[in-house]
């Protein structure tokens, strides 16, 4: 499953974070998810549940933020919104674009006790 290897990582990367400054738990986790980036956030919600029972992030605070898709359209420059990456242009059908957000995949902040 794809979310639960991004959920790995994000642990993996946060509790390193956490362990480089000297803490021993982690108690809130902030991710920025776009909504073109292909990660469904209920999956990704559960795997990180799961991957974090038995760790020092047991029991943390997740906050996501989602980032709007957006693109501008290859064919006539109009900019409009897409929840995902097979919307045409609203205005001219056209299929080619150049996705300006919404690709996202971060992590925001950490905090840590
Ligand atoms: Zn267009």
């Amino acid at each position: 499953m794809h979310e639960f290897s991004l959920a790995s990582e994000i642990v993996d990367m946060v509790e390193q974070a956490a362990k480089n400054a000297g803490k021993g738990k982690v108690t809130c986790i902030e991710l920025e998810i776009g909504e073109l980036a292909g990660v469904e956030e209920s999956a990704l919600l559960i795997a990180l549940e799961s991957l974090t029972l038995h760790s020092m992030s047991k029991g943390a605070q997740i906050i996501t933020k989602n980032t709007k898709g957006k693109a501008i359209c290859s064919n006539c420059n109009f900019e409009y919104e897409l929840q995902d990456l097979f919307t045409l242009c609203p205005k001219c059908s056209g299929f080619r674009k150049q996705i300006i957000s919404g690709k996202e995949f971060n992590i925001l902040s950490i905090e840590a006790e």
